[in-house]
């Protein structure tokens, strides 16, 4: 107050006619309003929710009034092709509901379209925040996108915050006895389980606990208003006649529900026409809901009951932050195979079998049927994604990276970590991955995970008249029976695009030659 004083006194004030000091005992002193902290901007991405939010948390924690933006990434969702994208439209609604909650708060959300690499310092900029928060995403693309909004935010005197939140612990954190990150997936869980139970003894701990700290939301200036999916370039799809509910809401209802399973998941897992998994993928990929909630729930409940289920389904979710942080560590893995002596393995391609593949044409109703789910539904099952991944790989003998592509085309819960893991894992190439001279038999795995067909006759309705004992293999099922029950191979369904046993033994000669060292 009195440096204020002082300063007004030096002032010179001019009265518009002349120019004079005024006596300083006759100016009015106005009071000084208490320096308001600036504003901090969070910048939602891969965690559309409110609950239990890192980011959040960390900016409520700066104790700033927050803004808040989402921005339809022009530079991402110019790369789809399919303008009736499931993704978008999960996240479009996604984006509505936070907004809603964010005002139900006293706040607003932001919505814009265009490259964030110049809307995000432009905002900041135009808000007058110096702190911009966002959850750390650790895909290479987004890595190099989140460096150059930092230099950008840099340049005008700002800085990027980036929050772990999209896993319980981050890819450094984790580490083996030299520091250097794990190869293999066992030592690494037992890690990772070590470093859980350690920090859940220390109640405060970011890793476990809730987000608790109340936000203060910035007061909108004006009204934002939400973005039509038609103005950002796309068209609704079937994601809500799926039954597919977008938003916090949608992944509470599942969370709720696998509650009261989550102790048969380790027998109903593997099963694909049984209600086993979560089917929270997409939930976490969009951060809908928190991974610390889920894992501190699989862990106690784990713990505490010694429930079998809990455990398994953790192994799940640690599973998900091993292939995030291998792609941290390995960001050559989106394009190369982690074990490097198989770089030099070139897939055959032979012409016809990704389509056939891609187009549920292989005359193997387990893969047929996994492809018309992913197809329709945007989702396929676990064990499907296993067997599909192999079949087209080691039957069809076509490069994983045509596989990979096309699930990240298709999968509503397409993640770029998990789905390279998943298909380096599955076409023996990745660390810690199917052993090169293991092949699945598509036909064993049908009988072993789909033995009353229910999930082959949901997708493929033209096999429904086909009896158990032929389903797995129709084109063994005798000239007789197939009159009898109406269902006749090459006509009514495709004969096989391959034989097994001449596929794998091929798969086996090629791996071989460049796996010298390797032995079957
Ligand atoms: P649940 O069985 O309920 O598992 C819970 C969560 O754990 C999942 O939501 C997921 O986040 C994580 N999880 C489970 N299994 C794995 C795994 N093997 N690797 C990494 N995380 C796992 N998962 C994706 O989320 N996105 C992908 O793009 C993806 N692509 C895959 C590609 C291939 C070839 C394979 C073999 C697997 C892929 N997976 C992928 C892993 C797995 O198939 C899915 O996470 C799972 O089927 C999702 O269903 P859910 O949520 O009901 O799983």
């Amino acid at each position: 107050m009195g440096q204020a004083f002082n300063d007004a006194a030096i002032v010179p004030l001019t009265t518009g006619r002349q120019n004079r000091l005024m006596p300083v005992a006759l100016l009015p002193v106005p009071p000084t309003p208490a320096p308001s902290p600036p504003a901090a901007l969070v910048w939602f991405r891969r965690d559309l929710r409110l609950t239990d939010n890192a980011t959040l948390q960390a900016a409520a924690t700066h104790g700033q009034p927050c803004h808040a933006v989402f921005v339809f990434d022009t530079d991402i969702l110019g790369q789809l092709e399919n303008r009736a994208d499931r993704r978008v439209e999960f996240i479009w609604h996604s984006v509505a509901a936070l907004k809603l909650d964010i005002e139900a708060q006293g706040g607003t959300l932001q919505v814009l379209h265009g490259s964030p690499r110049t809307l995000i310092p432009a905002l900041a900029a135009q808000l007058g925040v110096n702190a911009v928060f966002a959850g750390r995403d650790y895909e290479p693309a987004a890595v190099a996108r989140d460096a150059e909004v930092a230099t950008a935010l840099m340049a005008q005197g700002a800085q990027l915050h980036q929050v772990k939140d999209l896993v319980v612990f981050e890819t450094d954190e984790i580490l083996n006895s030299s520091g250097r990150p794990f190869q293999v997936f066992t030592p690494y869980k037992r890690a990772w389980l070590a470093r859980y139970a350690a920090a859940a003894q220390q109640p405060e701990n970011s890793s476990q606990n809730p987000n608790t700290t109340p936000v203060l939301w910035a007061a909108p200036r004006a009204p934002a208003a939400m973005l039509s999916l038609t103005e950002i370039g796309f068209l609704p799809t079937n994601l809500l006649q799926l039954g597919i509910q977008p938003g916090e809401a949608g992944a509470a209802t599942l969370w709720t529900d696998f509650q009261t399973r989550i102790g048969r998941y380790r027998e109903t897992r593997d099963f694909p026409a049984v209600k086993g998994p979560s089917y929270l993928s997409v939930h976490l990929r969009f951060g809908t809901i928190s991974v610390r909630q889920l894992a501190r729930f699989a862990w106690e409940v784990a713990q505490v009951q010694g429930n079998t289920g809990a455990e398994t389904w953790l192994s799940e979710l640690i599973w998900r932050e091993f292939y995030q942080m291998l792609l941290w560590h390995g960001p050559q893995t989106v394009s190369q195979p982690y074990q490097s002596k198989f770089a030099a393995l070139v897939w055959p391609n032979p012409p016809g079998h990704f389509e056939a593949w891609a187009e549920a044409r292989t005359g193997y109703p387990i893969v047929d049927a996994a492809m018309r789910q992913l197809n329709q539904t945007g989702y396929m099952h676990n064990r499907l994604r296993m067997i599909a991944a192999s079949f087209l790989t080691k039957d069809l003998h076509v490069d994983w990276r045509l596989g990979e592509v096309y699930f990240a085309q298709t999968l509503l819960d397409y993640d770029q970590a998990a789905n390279i893991g998943g298909w380096q894992w599955s076409a023996s190439v990745g660390t810690d991955a199917q052993p090169w001279f293991r092949v699945f038999n598509p036909v064993t795995q049908s009988r072993k995970f789909d033995p009353h067909g229910w999930f082959i006759r949901r997708f493929l309705p033209e096999l429904a008249a086909v009896p158990d004992q032929w389903l797995h293999a129709p084109w063994t099922m005798p000239a007789s029976e197939q009159a009898q029950c109406g269902v006749c191979v090459g006509r009514d369904y495709p004969p096989p695009i391959v034989d097994h046993a001449a596929a794998r033994a091929f798969t086996l000669d090629l791996f071989r030659k460049f796996a010298p060292s390797a032995h079957a």
